[in-house]
């Protein structure tokens, strides 16, 4: 199996980051926080998921690769791909994808345990869409991988999920557009864990 690595990334003035769907679909503030204002929390979330990621990433290539991912009949992981599309105004680097004999599929690496939520199935489903039009074959399934022991999770892209990522999308571009901030229903725990606290004036 042959690893490749694919760093050649434009700038994009008025695309949406892919990660920002699962941001949104914390909190429909995010995107105005992290896009319009352009902050930066302290701890960046990106900082640990770069870590889980690299552990994924040495598990991957120095273990044997999952049954299910095996499975596949595997011919090609590559790691950290950068896919974009002008037309969907979309673009971000997804951890991994796998080629297989039914065609390529995208991983998500985590190196802790953790439950596959809405948000992550959006971010999974806008990779899976961009790969498609890059690629132009079709991206049916996506695999969310983590743990040691690693669990591969698989499921599918399905009409419903390709939706979602297209509306969820055109109201991020409406809210970072607009340039206002919009309301939040985002309860009390999910404002307790979160890094732009400090910028709701709102919130306890
Ligand atoms: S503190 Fe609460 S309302 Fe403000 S961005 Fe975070 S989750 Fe949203």
């Amino acid at each position: 199996m042959k690893q490749l690595i694919l760093q050649n990334r434009p700038s994009f003035a008025s695309s949406i980051q892919v990660s920002m769907l699962r941001q949104f679909t914390f909190c429909k503030r995010i995107p105005y926080f992290a896009v319009c204002i352009g902050l930066r929390p302290k701890s960046p979330l990106w900082v640990v998921q770069g870590k889980s990621y690299e552990l994924m990433r040495q598990c991957l290539l120095k273990a044997r690769m999952p049954q299910e991912l095996n499975n596949l009949g595997p011919e090609k992981l590559e790691f950290n791909i950068f896919l974009s599309s002008d037309e969907l105004g979309l673009h971000g680097a997804a951890d991994a994808i796998i080629e297989t004999a039914h065609g390529p599929a995208v991983l998500e690496l985590k190196a802790n345990p953790g439950k596959l939520n809405r948000g992550s199935e959006l971010q999974l489903a806008a990779y899976s869409i961009l790969l498609e039009k890059q690629r132009g074959v079709e991206s049916s399934h996506a695999y969310f991988v983590q743990g040691k022991p690693i669990k591969v999770t698989r499921f599918k892209i399905n009409q419903e999920l390709r939706d979602d990522v297209y509306s969820t999308t055109r109201r991020i571009q409406e809210i970072v557009g607009g340039g206002t901030l919009p309301d939040s229903d985002a309860e009390p725990a999910k404002c307790a864990q979160c890094e732009y606290l400090n910028f709701c004036n709102d919130r306890d």
